[in-house]
């Protein structure tokens, strides 16, 4: 089973509507034609110009069968799990869907800053496949234990953390997930991770998947490492039977550096 490659930036609170298209026409020339699929999560704010950019491109080179960015999607970095009503300041399921295909959720710095907690993911979670999200999952492990401690934990907890979000989950409608694992310790730090103890969790949450929804889903779930990569480390990750793909922080913010890394595969 060959799952298409998935890179996708985070840019987090980064880029004015001007800086994200700089960066967009500026990526566009370093990426060519990738055969991955390639996904920008940017700040709400910048989504309805880049869509109408990407559209006005893949319009304007349909014909020629030139690089016309359709393989290059847009994510937001959060939803509200309501359908509309009063909530001053939020932004609903479908009016993230109305820009974009895929959406994080759970990152570990809405968890941290933002106490997000096990049961508000599973609700953004169910509410991203409602209109038709793809959501990207991110798991995470604080691993706080001894040193011989910390593999049975990892995995202790990656397991209760799956299960509270995915549980209720339908993938009948054709529904799909990607899932990042993204170890605490390795995001925005510059230590990242050994990629061999990457495919070895990521297999873990491979099989987790297989328990819960059967081998299909398991099989075409796109499951991502994210953490510190930039493109001197991006192959050894990509590298990975079970590693689809990366979410990439900092790196991405570098429209030369973010091409490098997707180029690597
Ligand atoms: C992230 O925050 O999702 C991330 C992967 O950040 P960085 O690449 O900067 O570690």
């Amino acid at each position: 089973m060959t799952r298409k490659k998935l890179f996708v930036a985070n840019w987090k609170m980064h880029f004015t509507v001007v800086k994200a298209i700089q960066f967009l026409q500026k990526f566009r020339e370093q990426v060519g034609n990738s055969s991955a699929e390639i996904v920008l999560c940017t700040p709400f704010t910048a989504l309805s110009a880049l869509r109408y950019e990407i559209n006005k491109k893949v319009k304007a080179t349909r014909e020629k069968g030139e690089f016309s960015m359709q393989h290059i999607r847009l994510g937001a970095q959060n939803l509200y799990p309501k359908t509309e009503g009063a909530y001053t300041g939020e932004i609903s399921p479908m009016m993230v869907k109305e820009l974009a295909d895929y959406v994080l959720i759970g990152h570990s710095e809405r968890r941290k800053l933002f106490h997000e907690t096990d049961a508000v993911i599973h609700d953004k979670l169910v509410a991203a496949h409602t209109v038709g999200l793809i959501p990207i999952l991110c798991l995470c492990a604080v691993v706080s234990q001894k040193k011989e401690l910390v593999n049975a934990f990892t995995e202790h907890k990656l397991e209760i953390q799956l299960k509270s979000f995915v549980t209720g989950l339908h993938f009948d409608a054709g529904q799909q997930l990607v899932i990042a694992y993204e170890p605490v310790a390795s995001i925005g730090t510059g230590n990242a991770a050994d990629p061999n103890e990457i495919q070895r969790i990521i297999h873990f949450i491979r099989r987790q998947l297989d328990q819960q929804f059967g081998s299909k889903i398991a099989a075409t779930t796109r499951l991502l490492y994210g953490g510190s990569v930039i493109s001197k480390n991006a192959k050894l990750y990509i590298d990975q039977p079970d590693i689809d793909g990366l979410l990439v922080g900092s790196a991405s913010l570098d429209a030369d550096e973010f091409a490098r890394i997707i180029q690597v595969q």
